[in-house]
């Protein structure tokens, strides 16, 4: 028997009767928005993937015994739309979205689904709600694509039944601020041979108490270490970068490597190109420990670290906390109340550039 794919020529819509007012742009909180519609698809093993239907924006109804209720059977994602000032809609790569998606929902037995046609459908939802994109700059509309197990069976084996469902929320800028981090030498947020690289709901949950604790104590996000030497990961639901001058005397941008613990960002991945594209320092994906970061701090050879993530694009960090001290990393010496460094600066304009159509670039994907 052929198992149906997804087909995004077979979607159908069904449009609100009560269709939201617009929130002022001041209004609008990150992720507590959400638009007229959503985009569903249901599978099953037996028939594949049913036709994709856009329907108004709702509660999902699915059973209490479901696998993504008992055994977090669930993976996400998490993009946005960008309005250029001509007025045409951007997407930032999604087909980059669309791969980890893949990979994540590999990782926890939901079924395969094609990546094509499901951006198809995506782009759909966004010109069904294309009046939610905000006008501004600076201002977007998140996409959050959702798979979950859906099959009422507490038989742990695979869920045989899935719910693949995208929502929008319009979102306000990001007040651009510097970040003081917390390295956390308790816990880990990934490990050797776990599943760091996935964008797994199951990921989440455990970092949401670390998270708290680390706000009472002042701090605005974790630097999450990893192993006795304490290897540097990732920041809150970030990647990290340093800028900084090695110890024989040349600069170079570094992050982790795609080593299976850290979360293959798709801004980390684009500054990286960016930044290799220049050709202006070395750029390398390699293991830094906390002692290294400490010695280059001490030393005067820290330069920059930040944050990047879709959210933000990126964030700079002032401050960490280590061992009980606190350590001051520049933002940018020439300006004390810069919120950027001048080579996070410079990527962050690059990104926003091409993510709201000022320059053109492959990259910008319009709906
Ligand atoms: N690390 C983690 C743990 C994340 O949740 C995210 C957000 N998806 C990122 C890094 C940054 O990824 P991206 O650039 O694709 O948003």
């Amino acid at each position: 028997m052929v198992v149906a794919n997804i087909d995004a020529s077979k979607l159908t819509k069904t449009l609100t009767t009560k269709p939201k007012a617009l929130l002022d742009p001041q209004q609008l909180d990150f992720g507590k928005n959400f638009t007229d519609h959503m985009l569903c698809i249901k599978y099953t093993e037996d028939k594949g993937w049913e036709a994709p239907e856009i329907k108004p924006y709702g509660p999902l109804e699915i059973d209490p015994a479901s696998f993504v209720l008992n055994y977090s059977v669930e993976t996400f994602e998490g993009m946005k739309a960008y309005r250029a000032s001509d007025g045409t809609i951007n997407l930032f790569r999604p087909q980059k979205n669309m791969q980890r998606l893949a990979t994540s929902s590999q990782r926890i037995m939901l079924p395969e689904f094609d990546q094509e046609q499901f951006l198809e459908c995506i782009k759909e939802l966004v010109k069904t709600d294309e009046r939610f994109v905000p006008n501004d700059y600076g201002y977007s509309l998140y996409i959050r694509p959702n798979f979950i197990g859906t099959e009422p069976n507490l038989n742990l084996k695979y869920s045989r039944e899935a719910l693949l469902y995208v929502y929008l929320s319009p979102v306000g800028p990001y007040f651009p601020r510097t970040v003081k981090l917390y390295a956390n030498t308790e816990e880990v947020r990934a490990w050797p041979g776990g599943v760091g690289n996935y964008k797994l709901g199951g990921n989440y949950a455990p970092a949401l108490r670390p998270a708290m604790d680390v706000v009472k104590k002042g701090y605005d996000q974790i630097l999450w270490l990893l192993g006795d030497d304490h290897y540097v990961t990732e920041v809150g639901t970030m990647n990290f970068l340093i800028f900084w001058i090695t110890e024989t005397g040349e600069k170079e941008l570094v992050t982790a490597p795609l080593d299976g613990i850290i979360l293959p960002g798709v801004t980390r991945d684009s500054l990286l190109e960016l930044a290799r594209q220049w050709g202006e320092f070395k750029v390398s994906e390699r293991k830094v420990t906390m002692p290294e970061v400490v010695k280059a701090i001490e030393e005067g050879r820290m330069l920059e670290a930040f944050g990047a993530g879709t959210a933000c694009v990126v964030c700079s960090v002032s401050t960490v906390l280590y061992n009980g001290k606190e350590y001051e990393i520049p933002v940018d010496p020439n300006d004390p109340n810069a919120v950027f460094g001048p080579l996070t600066k410079r990527l962050r304009d690059e990104l926003l550039d091409i993510q709201y159509g000022k320059k053109p670039s492959p990259w910008a994907v319009p709906v």
